[in-house]
């Protein structure tokens, strides 16, 4: 089974390496840079982005994520696709920039600041909409997407779970859920990556 990496700094590792577990894959948690050779992938949770880059910066894990996110899959949740974001906004911050998103963070205000929803969505292997729960805490907005990015699904007209080529990004918090179909896209990329490497 492939051996995927949870960055282990701050946030909402511990859910997402038992979903990674129960998705077919080997999890391992990530708190140095070193932690990151011989991983097939890695997920960035969800948190808070800021405090995330401040750990990121002291464990000089910033260029290795930077370095690795650019030639293996990467899943990012909520302040995990802040991360990987070519723009941040609301305040602006420093990113990886290794998905061609631009996000809004803290986008909803007031009483849809969190909330559980039922979108439809369409996750690889399904060929078509499915209706799929999705947790949002505190998320962030994607406002714009480059033509290389694929949108599996939205809420208001604004995507909320993308991909762009082996990259993954959510503004919700799919290890919250029982489902487990987003994790086993993730796997299945991290799979197919691998055979053809
Ligand atoms: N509001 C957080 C941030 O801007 C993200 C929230 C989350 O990850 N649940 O970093």
């Amino acid at each position: 089974s492939p051996r995927i990496g949870v960055l282990a700094l701050q946030g909402d590792y511990e859910r997402h390496a038992t979903a990674l577990e129960e998705a077919g894959a080997h999890p391992s948690l990530v708190k140095t840079a070193e932690a990151l050779t011989d991983l097939d992938g890695l997920i960035l949770p969800g948190g808070e982005s800021t405090t995330m880059l401040k750990f990121l910066d002291r464990n000089s894990l910033f260029d290795a994520l930077q370095g690795f996110t650019r030639h293996k899959p990467v899943f990012g949740t909520c302040a995990g696709a802040i991360l990987l974001a070519r723009q941040v906004s609301h305040p602006a911050q420093r990113s990886l920039g290794i998905l061609d998103i631009a996000v809004e963070r803290n986008a909803y205000g007031d009483q849809r600041d969190s909330a559980i929803l039922t979108l439809d969505a369409e996750i690889p292997p399904a060929t078509g909409p499915e209706p799929v729960e999705c947790v949002f805490i505190r998320a962030p907005r994607i406002a714009s997407v480059g033509s290389d990015v694929k949108v599996l699904a939205s809420r208001d007209g604004f995507p909320v779970l993308i991909e762009q080529g082996h990259t993954m990004a959510a503004t919700f918090h799919p290890e919250l859920s029982a489902d487990r179909r987003i994790h086993n896209r993730f796997v299945s990329l991290v799979k197919s990556a691998k055979i053809s490497q």
